[in-house]
């Protein structure tokens, strides 16, 4: 995945590897041509690209070409994208709910909070860290500390009189909240059905996308 980065700056998108690489006697050399100076997480995934192709030996036989290795023919398709993204959903998060099946929300907002777990907002944190220009990397509204998805969503000041107001409009107590999970599933005896606990999650769910 680290290669779309690099391809971002790339600046002839049609360019194949050998205008890039060559092999003289066992060693590589590159013929980078940049549209701009890769930096942050471009210069990190650029370093791991080296890494792997230094370590690779071209084979003379074959012309260069694409192939899909997720597929036993080869072939790309969208469906088998689908179905690796899926895969990978289900090995590396097993504990992930289905978000976009509470049908009390829109779809955007299940889409939303997809997003959000897999920390995938376009928060000023995490666009410094892409290497994109921003004046200040500060929450534009407490001013108080870096703008992450933690914060924004949980303990900024605006978030927790939020999240106050709502446990206090159901009669919870005010939840010591360290994360959207726990804050979707509080331990109290009001949620004892399927339902409730539904109706619970649409709300909070609702309300992480308004903040
Ligand atoms: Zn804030």
């Amino acid at each position: 995945m680290f290669i779309f980065t690099v391809y971002r700056i790339e600046t002839c998108k049609t360019s194949i590897v050998a205008d890039r690489i060559k092999w003289a006697d066992s060693n590589i050399c590159f013929s980078w041509a940049w549209a701009a100076e890769p930096k942050w997480r471009t210069a990190s995934d650029l370093s791991k690209l080296i890494e792997k192709l230094t370590v690779y030996t071209p084979s003379s036989k074959n012309r260069d070409s694409w192939v899909w290795k997720f597929k036993s023919t080869n072939h790309y398709s969208s469906n088998s994208l689908a179905n690796l993204l899926f895969e990978l959903d289900t090995v590396n998060a097993p504990a992930l709910e289905p978000t976009v099946l509470n049908t009390m929300n829109p779809q955007k907002i299940g889409i939303y909070m997809w997003r959000v777990k897999k920390y995938k907002v376009s928060v000023r944190s995490e666009l410094d860290a892409c290497g994109i220009d921003i004046h200040s990397t500060r929450c534009p509204v407490c001013n108080e500390d870096i703008e992450t998805l933690q914060h924004i969503l949980l303990t900024c000041t605006t978030a927790k009189d939020i999240w106050s107001r709502i446990c206090k409009w159901w009669n919870l107590d005010v939840l010591n909240i360290s994360n959207l999970t726990y804050l979707a599933k509080p331990h109290h005896p009001w949620f004892t059905t399927a339902s409730r606990s539904s109706l619970w999650q649409a709300i909070v769910w609702a309300s992480s996308y308004f903040i």
